[in-house]
């Protein structure tokens, strides 16, 4: 089998309400899909982790950098491929757009495989140690309005999430380390005492300042604090995790195996969050999970984007080892924005309707059984949307 083809899909539509987090507001939602098309008919899905202008750059890398290197490759070697293309672009960034780029491409070559196979892609990876997993919803987005107001909406949103049936929720931070303390102590409010919540600070904060709104979401009962401080400050998050009791969370923005081996021997997370659309796709995700376990360090993936991350990272859950293994296992959560999505909710021939299975099923959603990632996109749907 050769690979005849890869294209990217950069989708794009204005959103409903403009949505914030602590580094900026945006008012678009992008996906980028990556679509690898073979001799033999069989077609493999992928996406990139990047938004807006950032997606059309990694649509640059996909298809005029990384294509040319595979073309007429046979797409089953995906390791090989791996490879050849990271060894290629070495010089040129071992981090960051190669690698979320790459990350899309190699989703496709699993989802091939998966296919070719019959099986899905849990199956390949060696089995299903869980057939559902359970959903946090996050949401609680920052918005242009002064912080009382946000505050009684941030009380109102984590109830509802709450009520939607996730098994915990997910708020924003950035206002500044004061009025972000009232913001966590709105959401928990609104979710009662008995709920997990967790905080997301997208590095805005100096170290002292994370202290600060770390013991108040410790005095809060949250379950964790994410990327309180820039993701190249190891020392920092070294400290914060020495000095905190709440569970220190990140590392949606470091990439591949070496870069992740740095991190953990910093000593600085609790629990480990790699998204596999930007670290280099499926292959490298097993590598990064497998020194994130070697560390004894859990993970709960980054999830964003549409609906093939979505699956891809159902089909990842699905397949994690527990960690240390027990009776009652905390399990891993899928991550799941509450916010408007229509690449998630109708990109697909059958959605995955991950809000729906949350209501009905006490907060999981079932993994994919069909071959690959078990998903298929809707190409006119994709036409309708996509941007040059
Ligand atoms: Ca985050």
């Amino acid at each position: 089998m050769k690979i005849t083809s890869i294209k990217s899909h950069v989708l794009q539509y204005d959103l409903p309400e403009e949505l914030g987090y602590s580094q900026q507001y945006y008012a678009k939602r992008t996906a980028h899909l990556v679509e690898v098309e073979t001799d033999e008919g069989i077609t493999g899905w992928g996406e990139c982790f990047g938004p807006g202008n950032v997606a059309l750059a990694n649509k640059g890398i996909v298809e005029r950098v990384i294509q040319p290197m595979v073309l007429g490759d046979d797409p089953m070697d995906r390791d090989v491929i791996w490879h050849k293309v990271y060894n290629l672009l070495r010089d040129h960034g071992q981090k960051g757009m190669p690698l979320q780029a790459l990350s899309g491409v190699d989703i496709a070559l699993w989802d091939i495989a998966g296919k070719v196979a019959g099986l899905p892609i849990h199956k390949l990876i060696g089995g299903a140690h869980r057939t559902s997993v359970p959903v946090y919803g996050y949401g609680m987005m920052l918005r242009r309005e002064d912080a009382d107001s946000m505050c009684a909406r941030f009380t109102d949103e984590a109830a509802a999430i709450k009520a939607m049936g996730f098994v915990a929720t997910k708020m924003k931070i950035g206002l500044g380390a004061k009025d972000d303390v009232r913001l966590a102590q709105a959401v928990r409010k609104g979710v009662g005492d008995d709920f997990d919540f967790m905080a997301d600070a997208n590095h805005c904060y100096t170290t002292s300042d994370a202290f600060y709104v770390g013991k108040a979401l410790e005095e809060l009962g949250a379950y964790w604090f994410e990327e309180p401080i820039a993701p190249e400050d190891l020392d920092g998050y070294r400290e914060l995790r020495a000095g905190l009791k709440v569970n220190i969370s990140g590392g949606e923005a470091e990439f591949n195996r070496w870069g992740w081996r740095k991190l953990l021997e910093a000593r600085g997370l609790d629990i480990a969050q790699p998204e596999v659309c930007a670290i280099g796709g499926i292959s490298e995700y097993l590598r990064v999970l497998a020194l994130c376990h070697a560390h004894f360090t859990p993970v709960v993936n980054h999830v964003w984007g549409s609906a093939v991350a979505v699956a891809t990272n159902l089909q990842l859950l699905a397949a994690m080892p527990p960690l240390p293994g027990g009776l009652f296992p905390r399990e891993p959560m899928l991550e799941f924005d509450t916010t408007d999505n229509k690449f998630r909710d109708e990109l697909l021939t059958t959605p995955l309707d991950i809000q729906g299975q949350v209501a009905r099923n006490g907060g999981r959603a079932a993994v994919p059984t069909g071959p690959g990632l078990g998903i298929e996109p809707d190409r006119d749907f994709i036409a309708r949307y996509e941007i040059h």
